[in-house]
């Protein structure tokens, strides 16, 4: 039977990679499997897949009854809404646990490591599996991308090291070379609308009984969002309104600075400013320094002090 490997919706660079990184493991292991998607890829990824041609993955959002993998998150929320009917039979996680439950025993990984695809990674070199050119290319790239270059609070000595051995795979001399030139693409926003920018990597998360969704930008310049940012307000609140959400946070980070402006929409803005230690202007919006990471800068932080 085939096995279906998909991460989150909103897919993100390692999202796909590590979908498409893992079907090729299961491959290896004699396994009939397929990466698939749940929703459009963003620019960056665009960038990786033709750069390293490698194939776009099929959308597959009816998982019911199917054999499927999952990488990059284990939140039902962030998933199509059958995967309870479905069997999971693996799963490579570097986020908290979430609520997925599972009908018979399974592969599992998990670490606390700066992306999927070095976990990933990892079970390759304990499989003794060769990992293949391009998708070692994709791979690299999924690392620099989770970890922004290395910079977010979340990598590890474990990315570095995948990203070094990835390199040489793929051939790749300078790899954080290649990472600024993908940060350069997802830095040209110009054309992108607020729906299309709160969308590229927007998550939704139950905390304490309340509805949050958490959207993120990265940037080489956050000021290169300015003039974007009035539209990008107007669209939090019609989705908050429209999906009950109790807030949505818009991260737009500066990759340079080391920092992130946040935008707030809430029906409880002062708990949230509490929550932040900050102020928000009179634009709904806060700079916090340091803040780079929503998985370990932002979730528990809100999961602690949320009422
Ligand atoms: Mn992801
Ligand atoms: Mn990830």
């Amino acid at each position: 039977m085939t096995i279906y490997v998909t991460g989150h919706k909103s897919p993100d660079t390692d999202t796909i990679i590590s979908s498409i990184a893992t079907a090729s493991l299961l491959q290896n292991k004699g396994m009939d499997a397929i990466p698939v998607k749940q929703g459009e890829i963003n620019p960056e990824t665009k960038f990786v897949l033709e750069k390293f041609n490698l194939d776009t993955p099929i959308t597959k959002t009816e998982l019911k009854d199917q054999d499927v993998a999952i990488v990059d998150t284990t939140d039902a929320e962030q998933l199509p809404d059958d995967i309870n009917d479905a069997n999971i039979v693996f799963i490579a996680d570097h986020h908290k646990l979430g609520g997925l439950k599972t009908k018979t025993p399974i592969e599992f990984y998990g670490q606390p490591v700066g992306s999927s695809a070095t976990i990933i990674y990892n079970i390759f070199k304990m499989e003794n599996i060769e990992i293949n050119k391009s998708v070692a290319g994709g791979m690299l790239c999924a690392i620099l991308s989770d970890t922004v270059l290395f910079k977010s609070p979340t990598t590890t000595d474990f990315d570095k090291k995948a990203v070094e051995a990835l390199s040489k795979i793929a051939g790749i001399e300078k790899p954080l070379d290649l990472g600024f030139e993908m940060l350069k693409v997802k830095s040209s926003i110009e054309n992108d609308t607020a729906h299309d920018l709160l969308n590229r990597d927007f998550k939704e998360f139950s905390i304490n009984g309340k509805k949050f969704g958490i959207a993120q930008i990265e940037l080489i310049d956050a000021s290169m969002a300015e003039s974007k940012k009035p539209a990008l307000l107007e669209e939090m609140k019609k989705v908050q309104q429209e999906k009950s959400f109790n807030t949505i946070l818009l991260l737009i980070t500066d990759v340079m600075k080391e920092g992130s402006e946040m935008l707030v929409v809430s029906d409880n803005i002062t708990e949230i400013e509490k929550v932040f230690n900050i102020q928000c202007n009179e634009t709904n919006c806060a700079w916090i320094d340091g803040m780079m990471s929503r998985k370990k800068q932002v979730l528990p932080v809100l999961e602690k002090k949320i009422s």
